[in-house]
């Protein structure tokens, strides 16, 4: 059997990981050119004299004009965090080439933390994520296809009547012959109004809609998008439609990948966000040396997210 290109690509090593990216210095060169490529900026008065002093092996930075002090991580994701960067960085190595996700449960063991810091972590982590792909668009080609999310709770009741399931549409952008290329994932209801609002967002005219003809997809008519209804009868024969290879094969990893990972996860607060994980990832497949680093990058310059906000899930960061 041919290998697949993108899934046997040459990841980004532990060892080099170690050379790269293992000591808090050379963590620290990166975040400060991602912060202030030109150089130290005050947060306060924007002047650029500067002092720089360690405090508990930290690197800090005292403005000469008004005399205003900040750390290289405030006002960024690692903002009040008392992890070094070399922990931040492994949590996102292991979070960007792990072949499925990796649980906060896994990340509090190879990162020797409680269980709290590494859910935290890993949810701050997926915050930037679900920023980085909140402007996604999709054009041309596109799949589209109903799914939930949890519902197999051990002990819960299953189906759709579980309080666990989460309703969410998967669209995948596909190349004329429909291989993959990009994904949008979005937790939501299948009303008509709702497709609609994803259409708004998440797609980009000139695009053809495929879907296997469920009502709310029809929505999308008079926006400029083509609607291709292949109305297969849900199954079995709906799930091998050669019209929806894309965006199902898409699905199954998906569950198995979320399925896997977190065995007797309630999805219904934070799907969101998982799902915004699994996009950002399939998005950046085709690189996978590259992701840790336009991770890190987008965590360094993102806003801090205050714990209130990344335990209410429905508050903006
Ligand atoms: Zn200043």
């Amino acid at each position: 059997m041919a290998q697949n290109k993108v899934q046997y690509q040459r990841g980004l090593s532990m060892p080099e990981f170690f050379d790269n990216y293992g000591s808090q210095e050379q963590c620290e060169i990166l975040v400060r050119g991602w912060r202030w490529a030109q150089g130290f900026i005050c947060p306060r008065c924007q002047g650029s004299w500067h002092s720089e002093f360690r405090r508990q092996g930290r690197l800090y930075f005292q403005c000469s004009g008004c005399r205003y002090q900040c750390s290289l991580v405030s006002g960024t994701v690692f903002e009040s965090s008392k992890l070094p960067l070399p922990t931040w960085f492994l949590a996102m190595h292991l979070m960007t080439q792990a072949k499925n996700n990796v649980s906060a449960l896994e990340l509090k063991r190879h990162l020797d933390v409680s269980y709290p810091t590494a859910w935290l972590l890993k949810h701050k982590l997926m915050q930037v994520m679900l920023l980085r792909e909140e402007s996604r668009q999709l054009t041309g080609r596109v799949e589209i296809d109903d799914s939930y999310l949890g519902g197999e709770v051990q002990g819960g009741k299953a189906g759709r009547g579980s309080p666990n399931k989460v309703p969410f549409v998967a669209a995948v952008q596909t190349t004329e012959s429909g291989q993959p290329i990009t994904m949008c994932l979005s937790q939501r209801p299948f009303t008509k109004e709702s497709i609609q609002a994803f259409a708004e967002k998440s797609l980009a005219a000139p695009a053809t809609l495929v879907s296997d003809g469920l009502g709310c997809f029809t929505a999308v008519r008079g926006m400029g998008i083509l609607h291709e209804p292949h109305v297969t009868g849900g199954g079995a024969a709906s799930a091998n439609h050669p019209s929806f290879l894309a965006v199902n094969t898409a699905l199954g990893n998906i569950k198995t990948s979320l399925a896997g990972t977190y065995p007797a996860f309630g999805f219904r607060k934070y799907a969101h966000r998982y799902l915004a994980q699994v996009q950002y990832l399939f998005n950046r497949r085709f690189d996978l040396r590259s992701i840790l680093r336009r991770l890190a990058r987008a965590a360094s310059q993102a806003r801090p997210c205050a714990l209130r906000a990344v335990r209410a899930a429905e508050l903006p960061c």
